[in-house]
């Protein structure tokens, strides 16, 4: 996960013989200096590979089959450097199996004024061939991005990053499996959802596991892989008083190293990509899992509370989507307001389980009763999150459909000490105001829980979800809630 120059992204440049061999050898020249300009680009994070251009409806076909099947291959860009006649992309078209992005360039910048002759305008044809191309992929209904502008230009290598880290958490998800301790919290509705479609539309698996099995893997942890995961503890973090070495709860944290180590060991032996688990289904752990799930979640795993799986995958999804770039993502439940007029804010946190990539400053690590789950007190990192521009994203299903639900909002240092508060915790105010962005989230049917990101964009997540195939409705600063309102009936309509 943490390197995605490993996918492949393939440069497929469209051409045809009309031109003789003088054209094609220059379509095929260029088009390498562009893949490999793209390719070496310090903000592109991907592999950008340059194949043979092609210019029948069996080169394409054979290419798309390939991309296919690829393993490494995670995506395709394509681009007209000529004219491309696209019925010859009909068959390769119907059969690609890998997001795509069309690639709105050519390789002259700037029109040579005083040399242009029919010579350069028959090799320097995209703005024509590209929406030749453009007409068929409309006409099939193949969702791709399209991205517009000179190749050696920041903005374009930008957004062919976006695309690519979206299309990076989408191979991530192919295959991919998801472990569920016991079941949805009792009579939840949003952490539900339709497994079986779940994996038919986004290609990971959601399975249950018993809460026995998992604690037979704690049970094996041997004292010392406690003691050196304890070392760990009190290097990283501030330890309270009560959980040192001569401290009264000692224990406590004795007991949470040993979750920790033996719900590693459970994820990394099954392959799993991220896990969820609930409060109620806790038979034979002492505590509810606190640490043990904030540090998995730190190195990579997706993780929801309450049995949601959705948010735990959607969780993993962002994380790989966000290798590399600062801030993090993050599980996030939207907890209680602050409504002091002019400065609303939302205070964001969890029982336990907030993600430590968030935390401003070295996190402290505490014991302190829980209220629910008639376990003993579990021990929990506590800690501030960052300000800065940050999302929250939250995947609902609505029956008939899955809906990703986006909004913008401006994460700010958390005012004051909260010194009775005893779990992490993030504040923002969502964009475009409190009442938009929340009446709009609500309208939206968007969900408590979500994925709090302090690094991805908007269009990190409408990417997202056109490769999904999913709707998305976002609310940034631009959304008013009458528009809002319209484009959810629409939406509805669309899908109905
Ligand atoms: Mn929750």
């Amino acid at each position: 996960m943490n390197n995605l120059k490993q996918n492949e992204v393939w440069f497929l440049t469209g051409s045809q013989h009309l031109y003789g061999e003088e054209t094609l050898r220059q379509v095929a020249e260029n088009s390498q200096v562009i893949a490999k300009e793209l390719n070496q680009a310090d903000d592109i994070s991907v592999s950008i590979i340059f194949k043979p251009i092609v210019k029948t409806a069996e080169e394409i076909y054979a290419v798309c089959q390939e991309a296919s099947q690829n393993k490494a291959c995670i995506g395709v860009i394509t681009w007209m450097h000529t004219f491309s006649p696209a019925k010859m992309w009909i068959g390769g078209l119907k059969i690609l199996q890998k997001p795509m992005l069309h690639l709105h360039t050519q390789f002259n910048r700037d029109i040579p004024w005083d040399s242009i002759d029919m010579d350069f305008m028959n090799l320097n044809q995209s703005a024509h061939g590209d929406r030749e191309f453009g007409f068929m992929v409309s006409r099939m209904k193949i969702q791709r991005k399209v991205v517009v502008g000179h190749w050696k230009s920041d903005r374009v290598k930008k957004q062919i990053d976006t695309w690519a880290r979206a299309a990076s958490a989408w191979a991530d998800w192919q295959g991919a499996k998801f472990a569920r301790f016991g079941d949805n919290m009792r009579n939840v509705a949003v952490t539900e959802g339709d497994k079986v479609e779940a994996e038919l539309q986004f290609g990971f698996a959601v399975n249950t596991f018993a809460v026995g099995d998992l604690v037979a893997y704690i049970n094996a942890v041997s004292d010392s892989e406690i003691k050196t995961l304890v070392e760990t503890y009190e290097s990283a973090y501030l330890l309270a008083d009560s959980l040192k070495s001569n401290g009264d709860r000692r224990t406590s944290l004795l007991d949470a190293a040993q979750i920790e180590i033996g719900m590693r060991k459970f994820l990394q032996e099954g392959g799993f990509k991220g896990f969820t688990n609930t409060f109620e289904d806790l038979h034979g752990m002492k505590q509810l899992p606190g640490i043990g799930t904030q540090r998995l979640m730190a190195e990579g795993y997706g993780y929801a509370g309450e049995g949601d799986w959705k948010t735990a995958a959607l969780v993993r999804a962002m994380k790989v989507m966000g290798t590399g770039l600062e801030g993090g993502n993050a599980f996030m439940e939207d907890y209680t307001y602050h409504f002091e007029p002019e400065n609303n804010m939302v205070l964001g946190a969890h029982m336990l389980e907030v993600d430590p990539v968030l935390a401003s400053g070295k996190p402290s690590c505490e014991v302190h009763p829980l209220g629910i789950g008639g376990k003993e007190d579990p021990v929990r990192l506590v800690f501030n999150g960052k300000s800065g521009p940050s999302l929250n994203a939250s995947l609902v299903d609505m029956g008939n459909r899955f809906r990703l639900v986006v909004n913008e909002v401006e994460a700010v240092e958390v005012p004051h000490a909260l010194p009775k508060l005893p779990v992490a915790r993030v504040m923002w105010k969502p964009l475009p105001d409190i009442n938009t962005g929340c009446a709009g989230w609500i309208y939206a049917g968007g969900a408590h829980h979500t994925c709090f990101s302090q690094s991805l964009t908007t269009e990190h997540l409408d990417d997202f979800a056109k490769i999904a195939g999913i709707e998305n409705i976002t609310i940034d600063k631009n959304s008013n809630l009458r528009q809002l309102q319209n484009e959810i009936r629409w939406s509805e309509k669309y899908y109905s």
